[in-house]
């Protein structure tokens, strides 16, 4: 029953060819998140494979990593740590650069919430080059936590990114996976 449930969640998850640019696959997750009954079965299923990993905190990417990740959290009754673009959080923020197919960008998050230090299970929509969670994981581990695992509703398994995360020594789970 659970691979059925998992091909009835793919398939609302929409393929828009050449988006944002020519040659990306977009995988959009909008049709996914305007079924009610899909979008509370994927949180329930994300449920399922974060609780093993006993995360304590749950950190969610900006953007659409947060609809994701603060419905697990209530799902789990942990609270949301908000990992943003550069220049959004308004109190003193520590960053990690990390490096985009051009040129740079910076996921920050304010100094101080990872003390103490917490158990944090990082979940976005989608896993790609996994640069992204690579330099969540990072910002996570200098500011002390602890990375309880990564968790995804989409995987690109052609992209590498879940092999990059697991050869970092961390968990990868997702529900998805499009090649
Ligand atoms: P990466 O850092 O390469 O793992 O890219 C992951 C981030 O980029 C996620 O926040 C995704 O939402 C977004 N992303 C990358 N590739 C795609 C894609 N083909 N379709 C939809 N979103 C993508």
């Amino acid at each position: 029953a659970g691979s059925d449930a998992n091909a009835d969640l793919k398939a609302l998850i929409r393929t828009i060819p050449d988006f944002p640019q020519p040659g990306i696959q977009f995988r959009d997750i909008t049709a996914l998140l305007l079924d009610g009954p899909g979008f509370a079965e994927t949180v329930d299923r994300l449920a399922v494979l974060a609780r093993p990993m006993a995360p304590d905190l749950i950190a969610c990417v900006e953007a659409r990593g947060f609809l994701f990740g603060a419905a697990l959290a209530k799902e789990l009754k942990l609270g949301v740590l908000p990992i943003r673009k550069r220049g959004k959080l308004p109190g003193q923020t520590v960053g990690v650069d990390y490096a985009l197919e051009y040129g740079t960008d910076r996921l920050e998050m304010h100094a101080h919430d990872l003390i103490p230090p917490r158990r944090v299970l990082i979940v976005d929509d989608l896993i790609a080059t996994g640069g992204t969670v690579m330099a969540t994981a990072e910002l996570v581990r200098i500011q002390g936590g602890e990375v309880a695992g990564a968790l995804f509703v989409v995987d690109l398994p052609e992209l590498g990114g879940a092999d990059r995360l697991r050869q970092a020594g961390i968990t990868v789970e997702s529900l998805v996976a499009f090649d």
